[in-house]
């Protein structure tokens, strides 16, 4: 089982800070900006390459409701999934980062 599955399964204990039937949200464990959580879905799914339209709907619907829940709305916030090699991403379970609480750089290094 993958980190990401051991985490939503409870074997690897987390801050689970919101929590659904599709996805669970925790604070990344090496945070890159003041707010910095990670919305995972439960399904197992290498990379956005695998989401099906509907979970893709279902999860981006609930950004303005996690965005309010953390009181990040009004100063903004950026959204970011890594994928594959050249998209830097270390953990192959798709999650989405959101970021928040600073001003943010931009373009990415
Ligand atoms: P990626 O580089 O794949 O886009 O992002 C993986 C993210 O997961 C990294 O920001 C890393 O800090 C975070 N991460 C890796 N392992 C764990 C863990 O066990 N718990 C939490 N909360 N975050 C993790
Ligand atoms: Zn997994």
């Amino acid at each position: 089982m993958c980190v990401f599955c051991k985490i939503v399964a409870g074997e690897i204990p987390s801050n689970v800070l919101y929590e659904d039937e599709n996805i669970i949200v925790i604070p990344d464990i090496n945070p890159e900006a003041p707010v910095h959580l990670l919305l995972i879905p439960k399904l197992h799914l290498d990379n956005i390459m695998e989401i099906s339209p509907e979970l893709a709907g279902n999860i981006f619907s609930k950004i303005r409701e996690i965005a309010k829940k953390f009181n990040i709305e009004e100063n903004g916030f950026r959204i970011v999934i890594n994928t594959g090699k050249d998209g830097g991403q270390t953990v192959e379970h798709l999650h989405i980062h959101l970021l928040a609480g600073r001003e943010l750089l931009w373009p990415a290094g």
